[in-house]
């Protein structure tokens, strides 16, 4: 893979590449691009980045001040798979023309500014992030509420119906039953060719690649696992993650989701992340408290379960993402930790004494989050923990979900909604702009983009449970 921008050029003229895909994350995470013929990318683009209009992109700029530049990372060049003629594809940060500086709404640029910022507190000099995106894999997706006795359903690749799984009957054989998708073999695993393809593109892409399974889910939920990362490499790595997984089940004749909460009753797909900080090439978490945790890695977790409220309105940023919080599937609901308890929002993986795996990963994320938001401001996060030494409280080594309502009652829970998740990050944002990773301007933003083009616009529609419940009475 080349690193400069002259290794760029040289790579496109060995290889003979005509086109070049310029691609950015837009604020709500989806990718854009455009694609130039190879003359057009000199050594300038590298710097100066190459022009485009930014109020036509959700969540930037007002008309009257739309110029923005993109500006490639050489490091980031790979080959798009997709194309039919050959295209080297690179993944840009964004600058405002007019000063020069990178531009404030830029997540990209937000994540690189984390990092900045980590360095300069002298906590650490890297921090790595592994998230595990879970998605399902949908044939078709229709709602109806006839069929399904009440309940609106999707049809999956299984064919399996989202309720009234039984009224539906049919021949059951080689079907996921409830719950049972992780991970029996084929011929009841489907997914095995698509999972292997999405798995061997990714690593044409540079993306370091581990494994692939079924998920839990009765049928369609997959998870692909790739190596953790530097922060924005990370960013990078996920956007590659999510491309080439919609892409080959396209091919497939199928299409991917990464709404955690699909499926009415099952289980949804988070984006668990592990998280760790290392300095002269040192991992920090590691030490002698609990599960061989450092106190740098305690006050991390205080960090994280403080700001977790305000946070989740940026690491589960969609109305959907509340669906999945909630008891019973796998997915965090009370704000804790603990040593291989999956029902605590942070779970402290077992890593033996190697202290390089030392890690912590916080449950709640899910994939609707724009991975370098959601990263820099976890990292946020975690270091306001560590500056101002936040006591995590006790582990919470108990299912969580067996617990009474009176002890759950003093354990805090995660928002109920995106809306009240909003109302906390309004609170409670200190944590974030006093780093100078984000701006006031980004947080107001963020909100008011949420309110105006998600919560409110859901709000006013009617939903199709509501026929169910209300068309009689
Ligand atoms: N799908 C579960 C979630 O929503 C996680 C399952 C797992 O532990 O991998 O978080
Ligand atoms: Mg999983
Ligand atoms: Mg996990």
């Amino acid at each position: 893979m080349p690193e400069t921008p002259q290794e760029v050029l040289k790579m496109i003229q060995d290889q003979d590449i005509k086109i070049i895909d310029l691609k950015f994350i837009d604020m709500p995470g989806i990718w854009q691009h455009c694609s130039f013929y190879y003359d057009q990318i000199d050594e300038s683009a590298f710097e100066d980045g190459v022009a485009f209009d930014g109020s036509s992109i959700r969540g930037w700029k007002a008309i009257n001040e739309s110029d923005m530049s993109m500006v490639p990372d050489p490091k980031t060049a790979w080959i798009d798979p997709f194309m039919k003629e050959k295209t080297l594809s690179m993944i840009c940060s964004i600058k405002e023309p007019r000063t020069g500086e990178w531009y404030s709404r830029d997540p990209r640029t937000i994540a690189q500014k984390a990092l900045d910022f980590l360095k300069s507190t002298g906590i650490g000099d890297i921090t790595f992030f592994g998230p595990e995106a879970e998605f399902f894999i949908f044939e078709d997706v229709r709602f109806d509420q006839t069929e399904s006795k009440g309940f609106y359903y999707v049809d999956s690749v299984e064919g399996r119906w989202n309720s009234g799984r039984e009224e539906a009957g049919g021949n059951l054989g080689y079907k996921p039953r409830y719950k049972e998708g992780y991970f029996p073999v084929s011929p009841t695993d489907t997914m095995q060719d698509m999972r292997t393809e999405m798995l061997l593109t990714m690593a044409q892409c540079g993306v370091p690649i581990e494994k692939h399974h079924h998920e839990v889910a009765s049928g369609g939920q997959n998870e692909l696992g790739v190596r953790f990362a530097p922060i924005v490499e990370a960013g990078d790595f996920l956007m590659v993650y999510k491309y080439v997984v919609k892409n080959v089940a396209k091919k497939y004749g199928k299409t991917a989701t990464f709404m955690p909460k699909p499926i009415f009753n099952d289980n949804g797909s988070g984006m668990h992340t592990h998280q760790s900080i290392w300095k002269n090439g040192k991992p920090l978490f590691f030490g002698d408290g609990y599960a061989g945790l450092s106190k740098m890695a305690l006050h991390y977790i205080g960090g994280l379960l403080r700001h977790a409220p305000a946070l989740l309105a940026l690491t589960n940023p969609t109305t959907n993402s509340y669906k999945r919080l909630v008891p019973g599937f796998e997915a965090p609901v009370n704000l804790a930790y603990s040593q291989g308890n999956r029902s605590a929002s942070i779970r402290i993986p077992l890593s033996g004494d190697n202290p390089k795996a030392k890690r912590m990963e916080f449950r709640c994320p899910d994939a609707t989050c724009n991975p370098y938001i959601a990263f820099a401001a976890m990292l946020c996060a975690g270091l306001d923990g560590i500056k101002n030494e936040i006591d995590p409280g006790e582990p919470l080594d108990v299912d969580i979900y067996d617990l009474s309502p009176e002890e759950l009652s003093k354990i805090p829970s995660t928002p109920g909604s995106l809306e009240a998740a909003l109302e906390h990050l309004e609170q409670d944002h200190t944590f974030l702009t006093s780093t100078g990773v984000f701006t006031e301007d980004f947080i107001d933003n963020w909100i008011a983009y949420k309110l105006d083009n998600e919560i409110n616009p859901m709000r006013l529609r009617p939903h199709p449970y509501e026929f169910s419940l209300y068309y009689d009475v």
